[in-house]
């Protein structure tokens, strides 16, 4: 048993989707990093598997876009949310979700270069492991966080080798706290989560059986049991697809109660399957079971001082809206080229600072709307007349009111029509994957208005060039390649996007980490006048892109002196930089 003492620029606890991510996207910005994991191995058991577009589109930016589409289920086959008395009984209910029906499926299309997809955390996170380790990172499983002590000059963390039983003595500049919801650096470092934890005890039991003749006709990602009788609402459980149609999990709340977990046999496993089904003799071989709780927490603060949190380590909550690991990955994406211009010397430490000014408010949207959705489910029982503790006999005849003619039947169907719509806040929220805006010092907010617009931001995404938002993806070409407004950023570097009349920002962008794209004219084209559609400034205007492709400032149109107006802007965001002057190649 060894004392070993190890030097890297960023220590990262924990190898999950959030520790993963910022590995990667820290090797693509040449950052070595270091990730620790106490486990043997990526997660075993499944979790979250919705993948939206705005991860995918950080996965693009990564450099994986291909291999994840390779191994994930194409959005065509997350389309059907059933509700069902049993997968073989009566259906009650059908919504189209995840933008895939005729209204919203060019909607999601218009806004982004890639469609979501539905990817198994068991799949994405070897994925994420073997791409960061490609890219130079260094993995280490078995490896625990104990504890983690900062100086002025750095970080002295003491990491236990679980296999070696070495002690690792961990120097870094920064450490990554993306060890998830029992957060030891979260712990440490005196960052707090606000909110309650343990609102419901709930299960997976994942399992392989094949449910083709069941799905194939209307494939979908969820499957909700609706069985009438004294289950309600500790129901059979959620179908969740994670491979089709042969690879399953069942997720229920269960009472502690009524049922002891740890004592649950295989048998009676089965049995639940089979009743969620409905086929007393389908061949079930299981995978796992896994416990999980619902929480509705988000930290006040993601970082102090060297320490900076992610991921389910600052916001726990339920799997509706399938926002967990979404926003986990996001919170890397936003952290690490911070990290790396700071740690490159091209920004100031302030930067990090705007990494919790921006992501917490989205951590904390997040927890409130998979809480509110959670909620909203109940809407689809009430609109039944489903009740918690109802006979079956009662459950079953107020599920027949839906066959009924006349004025009973016909208020039964429309407040289950309601009650499905009200879940598209839950399964088309646009809005809420794409639509949320950065609000720090590495934005400069013009404080222009958006255009009116009627429809609700939750579940509308509009595209824009306000500063703190996502930049609007537009389909350009170059030399007969296509691409989107969002591939623009390379690397480290800023894109200035602008438009014919808009060239003399080359000049003006000389001796900054500024790269200028004039779209819709030489090599660089608008074919379907797309950008000029949806920039919000004139041709000669700008907008300033970061590498995380949102938006770090915009100018209607050229400035008399736009040197000094970029310079300034650049300034502003990144701390003292050379003076553009000097290094400007005349
Ligand atoms: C059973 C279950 C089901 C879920 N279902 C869904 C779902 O359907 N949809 C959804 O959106 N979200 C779901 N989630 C949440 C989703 O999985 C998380 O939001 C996501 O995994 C968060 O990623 P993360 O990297 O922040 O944390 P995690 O995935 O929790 O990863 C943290 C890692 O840190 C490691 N670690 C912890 N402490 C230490 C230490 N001291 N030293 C070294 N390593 C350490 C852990 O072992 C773990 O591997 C589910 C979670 C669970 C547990």
């Amino acid at each position: 048993m060894a004392t070993i003492e190890i030097g890297v620029p960023v220590l990262i606890v924990g190898a999950g989707p959030a520790g993963l991510t910022a590995s990667l996207a820290l090797r693509r910005y040449g950052i070595d990093n270091l990730v620790i994991e106490q486990y043997p191995s990526t997660a075993h058991t499944p979790r979250a598997h919705i993948v939206n577009q705005r991860t995918v589109e950080i996965l693009r930016h990564l450099g994986i876009e291909d291999r994840f589409h390779a191994v994930a289920t194409p959005q065509r086959m997350m389309r059907n949310n059933l509700w069902v008395t049993s997968l073989a009984g009566r259906e009650v209910a059908r919504s189209e979700t995840w933008g895939t029906s005729p209204e919203r499926a060019g909607e999601y299309e218009a806004a982004s270069p890639v469609p979501m997809a539905n990817c198994p955390q068991t799949v994405l996170e070897p994925l994420l492991v073997e791409a960061a380790r490609d890219a130079g990172a260094d993995i280490r499983f078995q490896h625990v966080f104990e504890s983690a002590k900062a100086d002025e000059y750095g970080v002295t963390s003491t990491v236990l080798d679980r296999t070696a039983g070495d002690t690792l003595i961990v120097r870094s500049q920064y450490v990554l706290g993306a060890d998830g919801a029992r957060s030891a650096v979260l712990e440490q470092t005196g960052l707090t989560v606000d909110g309650p934890a343990g609102l419901a005890q709930a299960a997976n039991i994942w399992f392989r059986a094949d449910l083709s003749k069941y799905l194939a006709h209307r494939p979908g990602v969820l499957v909700w049991n609706v069985m009438p009788g004294p289950l309600a609402p500790l129901r059979l459980g959620t179908l969740i697809c994670h491979k089709p149609w042969t690879e399953f999990v069942l997720a229920f709340i269960y009472d502690p109660a009524e049922l002891d977990l740890a004592t649950m046999s295989d048998a009676e496993q089965i049995a639940r399957v089979r009743a969620a089904v409905g086929d007393d003799s389908l061949e079930v071989e299981l995978k796992g079971l896994a416990r999980w709780q619902v929480n509705a927490q988000v930290a006040p603060r993601y970082s102090t001082g060297r320490f900076f949190c992610l991921g389910d380590a600052v916001h726990r909550h339920p799997p509706s809206n399938g926002l967990g690991l979404n926003i986990s990955v996001a919170d890397a994406y936003n952290l690490a080229w911070k990290l790396a211009l700071v740690l490159g010397g091209q920004a100031d430490p302030a930067l990090l600072e705007t990494y919790s000014a921006e992501r917490q408010p989205v951590g904390a949207a997040g927890v409130q709307r998979a809480i509110t959705s959670l909620g909203e489910l109940a809407e689809i029982d009430r609109a039944l007349g489903l009740e918690p503790g109802q006979s079956v006999a009662d459950g079953w005849a107020a599920l027949r009111v839906l066959d009924e003619a006349g004025p009973d039947g016909d208020a039964r169907r429309a407040a289950l029509r309601k009650a499905v719509a009200l879940t598209d806040y839950q399964f088309n929220a646009h809005g809420v994957e794409l639509g949320y805006r950065y609000r720090s010092d590495a934005v400069l907010d013009d404080d222009s208005s958006d255009a009116p617009s009627d429809r609700d931001p939750e579940l509308y995404y509009t595209a824009t060039t306000h500063p703190g938002a996502r930049v609007a993806h537009a389909r350009l070409e170059r030399a007969g390649v296509a691409l989107s407004t969002l591939d623009l950023p390379a690397g480290l570097r800023f894109a200035l996007l602008t438009g014919c009349g808009g060239e003399a920002w080359r000049d003006a962008a000389a001796g900054l980490p500024v790269d200028v794209h004039v779209i819709g004219t030489g090599d660089l084209l608008d074919p379907y006048g797309e950008w000029a559609a949806r920039r919000e400034v004139a041709s000669t205007g700008a907008v300033l892109v970061r590498p995380d492709r949102h938006v770090a400032w915009r100018c209607e149109r050229l400035p008399a002196d736009p040197a000094a107006v970029l310079t300034e802007v650049v300034r502003h965001m990144l701390g003292p930089i050379p003076d553009p002057t000097t290094n400007r190649q005349e």
